[in-house]
C-alpha cells in the first residue's frame, strides 16, 4: 500500500515550491496535478506517470468524489503517490475531503505546506500584510459554496479585520464591493486585484471599493485575489490599467 502527499504547489514559480515538495515529486510515481501547473513544476518529476485533474481541467470540473477515488485507487498501486494543490493544501482546497477519503481506506497520507497565494501576491506587491499601527489583522475568505452547500455570511468575517484577502472572488467582484459596503466600509477604502502572483503574467491592479467592479472587468482568465485594507493606500493615485515592477517599488516605498 503506498502514501499519499497532498503538496502545497505555492502560487505557480516552479523556484517557490518547498524543497520537501521538490523531493517529493522527484520521487512521486504517479503525480495528480492541475491543468494550469508550470511545466517548470512537471518537469521536476519526469520518471511519474502525470494526471491532470482539478477544476481546470478541460470545460468541467472534475468532481471530487471522482478525484478521491484515483487517489485511492493510484495509492494500491503505486508507492509514492503526490498530489499537488494550488498555493496551500490546508487553505481552501478541499484537503480535508481527500484526508478522510484517504484515512476511511486505510491509506496514509501526508500534507506538505505550501505558500499561499495572498503570501505570493504580497511579496509581489511589496506590501506586508501586517503594519505596525495599520493592520493587526488579517482574513482569509472566500464567498465560494459547494453545490448543494447553503450561502454563508462571509461579509461578516470581514467587518472586524483591518485587511481582508479574497480568493475565489474575483469574478464576483460586484457583489464582494456591495457586501462589503454593506458591513460599513467606505467606498473609498483601498484595494487591490493581484492576478497571477508570481507568474510571468502577475498583474497588479490598483484600486476602491467602489471601483472594484470596473477594475475587475480588466482581469484576464488567471487566478485572482482581491485584497483590500488601508495598507493598499500607497498604490492609490498610480497608472490605470496595472503597475508595473519600478512603479510597485515606488508606491511600496
Ligand atoms: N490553496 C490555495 C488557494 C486555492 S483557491 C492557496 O493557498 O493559495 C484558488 C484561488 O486562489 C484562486 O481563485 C485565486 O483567488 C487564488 N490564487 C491561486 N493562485 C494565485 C495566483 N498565482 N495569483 C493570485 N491568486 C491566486
Amino acid at each position: 500500500m503506498g502514501k499519499v502527499y497532498l503538496v502545497g504547489a505555492g502560487p505557480g514559480a516552479a523556484d517557490l515550491l518547498t524543497v520537501r515538495a521538490a523531493r517529493l515529486l522527484g520521487q512521486a510515481d504517479v503525480l495528480f496535478h492541475d491543468a494550469l501547473v508550470d511545466d517548470e513544476v512537471l518537469a521536476l518529476a519526469p520518471q511519474a506517470r502525470h494526471v491532470a485533474v482539478g477544476k481546470r481541467c478541460g470545460q468541467l470540473s472534475t468532481v471530487q468524489q471522482f478525484i478521491n477515488r484515483q487517489l485511492i485507487d493510484a495509492a494500491r498501486r503505486y508507492s509514492c503517490v503526490v498530489r499537488l494543490k494550488g498555493g496551500d493544501p490546508m487553505l481552501f482546497g478541499r484537503a480535508q475531503e481527500e484526508i478522510a477519503a484517504l484515512a476511511d481506506a486505510g491509506i496514509e497520507v501526508e500534507a506538505v505546506p505550501g505558500i499561499s497565494a495572498a503570501f505570493g501576491a504580497s511579496s509581489a506587491l511589496g506590501l506586508s500584510l501586517t503594519r505596525r499601527g495599520l493592520s493587526r489583522s488579517v482574513v482569509f475568505l472566500t464567498p465560494a459554496v459547494g453545490s448543494g452547500e447553503r450561502p454563508h455570511a462571509w461579509a461578516d468575517a470581514a467587518r472586524g479585520a483591518d485587511t481582508v484577502v479574497l480568493y475565489m472572488a474575483s469574478r464576483q467582484a460586484e457583489v464582494i464591493a456591495q457586501g462589503l459596503m454593506a458591513t460599513g466600509m467606505p467606498p473609498g477604502r483601498p484595494a487591490v486585484l493581484v492576478e497571477n502572483a508570481s507568474l510571468p503574467g502577475q498583474r497588479v491592479l490598483p484600486t476602491t471599493l467602489g471601483q472594484l467592479p470596473d477594475t475587475a472587468r480588466e482581469l484576464g482568465g488567471g487566478p485572482a485575489l482581491i485584497m483590500v485594507g488601508d495598507i493598499y493606500a500607497g498604490l492609490l493615485g498610480q497608472a490605470a490599467g496595472g503597475l508595473d515592477e519600478e512603479s510597485l517599488r515606488t508606491a511600496a516605498a
